[in-house]
């Protein structure tokens, strides 16, 4: 027997919809690339949404078809989200922190017809503008008159973003379609070999989008002010573009401006209620906060993520500044969202110590994420907190296999093998072990490269550090620390290792530790592990 509900598709376009009719007046507020801020509102996105998909049917966008963007987060941004997916092409999002190369190789794998980018993006797409034949139109995000000098002589048919936009009516109404279809796309940061594409659809973007809102995930409503930090992008924001309009939330967006003064300056400007960012974004911030001696005056949530929170971190906010902190974990491949690790009723009377050792995990799989943690066989693991394996995961808005790739779907029975060595405890939290890339096998047992950085993080003269494996004949692999002193520290080798005795087991020490005056950083805030190794190594003793 069927239900009898009304089969309605879960489309990207209602979001934006929702939020015009019912929050119509909420502010989304950027800083441009020209240096000013920008306010603007839900209908206004909603009326200049419609002009885009008008304006790139006009340019020959057929259904399906790609639109790239390298742009920073803003309200242009923004624009091309709702405008491009809703109207039922797929919107592909580059980082622009990527090599020139790397970034042509990703638009021409994507098949981009059309592509908008930043004004300040122009040198890059100078570059790479030949080595792109198939993009038809090239779009720069900026006024009639600002397309900057030089670029009409590489691409004559260069538009302005704002010229298309004024010479387009809005469409009437958004199309219906199959919520399977392609929303966007997102390519992986792929430390080997070209990256991959995940392709996200309207249904699982939208499922991700409610589930992230939830109060125990995110916890987003009509009353908060929203800063992504992270990118528009990289995995869409982690989705806060979306979730902020199905809850009507105020969207405050930082444009290029991501050192700790000035996310600083804008929080306290716009009564900024939570934020998300990768761990180094965190790191400025809370300089920045050290020296104002307070936090910004509307902040009450920080969402970490991307990579591991130090335990040292999630102190600061919470014990010196009296900021939450929800650390979370995901992937490019889950949309982003997997966990949140948000305390249960009975974590709130145990000691602050307990508290922290749930706090570093990464937390509990959001409804829609199911987890499994399996040995080298494929054999499950007990949920004990200990038992470190391969984390697989499924649900509906985990990608079931990647865009053109050229290989079998790396689904394993229908299971997406995520790459991280994890333990799961009796409650279901989640703790991020390790990549399983760069666990360090000594004599048969792994050590978290992980445990052992947060806990140097804790050390008062390390600003960071990473942990990487060194070749042992004895052991096959030993654990060695590469560290950047705080300015002004004079901390060694010994007072470092000494740090760790009593807090992990003697084995898990690090051998040696090299102080360096930077960690290589990805383009999407991961240390560059393999680039380090490589590095440190090659100047061993
Ligand atoms: P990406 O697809 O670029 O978002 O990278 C996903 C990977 O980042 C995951 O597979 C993890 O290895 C890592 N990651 C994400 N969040 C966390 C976290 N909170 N703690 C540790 N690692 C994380």
């Amino acid at each position: 027997m069927r239900g009898l509900m009304q089969e309605h598709g879960l489309m990207i376009s209602a979001l934006i919809e929702f939020a015009a009719l019912y929050h119509g007046d909420t502010e989304i507020v950027s800083r441009r690339v020209e240096g000013d801020f920008h306010r603007t509102s839900y209908a206004e996105v909603r009326e200049r949404a419609r002009r885009v998909a008008r304006a790139i049917e006009f340019l020959g966008a057929d259904a399906g078809e790609r639109v790239g963007t390298l742009a920073w987060n803003g309200y242009r941004h923004l624009e091309l989200y709702y405008g491009v997916s809703g109207s039922g092409r797929v919107l592909h999002t580059v980082n622009p922190r990527l090599h020139p190369d790397q970034i042509a190789w990703i638009i021409n794998h994507a098949g981009d017809r059309i592509f908008a980018f930043e004004t300040s993006f122009a040198p890059i797409i100078q570059a790479i503008a030949a080595k792109c034949p198939q993009v038809r139109e090239w779009i720069a995000l900026c006024d009639a008159d600002a397309v900057p000098a030089g670029l009409r002589d590489v691409i004559p048919g260069v538009h302005s973003y704002e010229a298309l936009v004024a010479a387009h009516a809005a469409i009437d109404v958004w199309p219906l379609f199959d919520e399977n279809l392609a929303s966007s796309m997102c390519y992986t940061s792929g430390t080997t070999g070209h990256p991959k594409a995940v392709v996200y659809s309207h249904r699982s973007t939208v499922l991700h989008a409610y589930a992230a809102a939830l109060p125990d995930a995110l916890n987003l409503s009509a009353r908060d002010s929203v800063l992504p930090v992270v990118p528009m992008f990289h995995v869409n924001a982690w989705g806060l573009p979306y979730s902020a309009a199905l809850v009507g939330a105020k969207l405050v967006l930082p444009g290029p401006a991501l050192d700790g003064a000035s996310l600083f300056a804008l929080m306290d400007a716009e009564d900024v209620t939570s934020a998300a960012g990768v761990p180094t974004i965190w790191l400025g911030l809370l300089g920045a906060m050290r020296e104002q001696a307070r936090a910004p005056r509307a902040l009450a949530r920080v969402i970490i993520g991307g990579a591991a929170a130090p335990a040292s971190m999630i102190a600061e906010f919470q014990d010196r500044w009296g900021v939450e902190v929800r650390h979370a974990w995901g992937m490019t491949e889950l949309s982003p969202l997997g966990t949140v690790c948000t305390l249960k009723n009975k974590h709130l009377a145990v000691s602050p110590q307990a508290r922290m050792a749930v706090q570093v995990k990464q937390g509990r799989p959001l409804f829609g994420v199911e987890v499994r943690v399996v040995d080298a066989q494929g054999m499950d693991l007990p949920w004990d907190g200990r038992s470190m394996g391969d984390l697989l995961v499924r649900g509906p808005w985990i990608a079931s296999d990647y865009f053109q790739s050229g290989q079998p779907s790396p689904l394993q029975d229908g299971w997406f093998p995520t790459g991280d060595v994890v333990t799961i405890d009796p409650d279901g939290f989640v703790q991020i072990m390790d990549r399983s890339k760069d666990v360090i096998k000594s004599g048969g047992e792994w050590i978290s490269s992980i445990e052992i950085e947060n806990i140097a993080m804790g050390h008062p003269g390390v600003a960071m550090a990473a942990c990487i494996a060194m070749p042992d004949p004895k052991w096959d692999e030993r654990p060695l620390l590469v560290v950047v002193r705080k300015p002004g520290a004079d901390v060694g080798e010994d007072d470092i290792k000494r740090f760790f005795v009593d807090k992990v087991a003697k084995w898990w020490i690090p051998d040696a530790v090299r102080f360096v005056d930077a960690i290589p950083m990805g383009a999407t805030g991961k240390m560059l592990k393999n680039r380090l190794r490589e590095r440190v190594l090659d100047q061993q003793p």
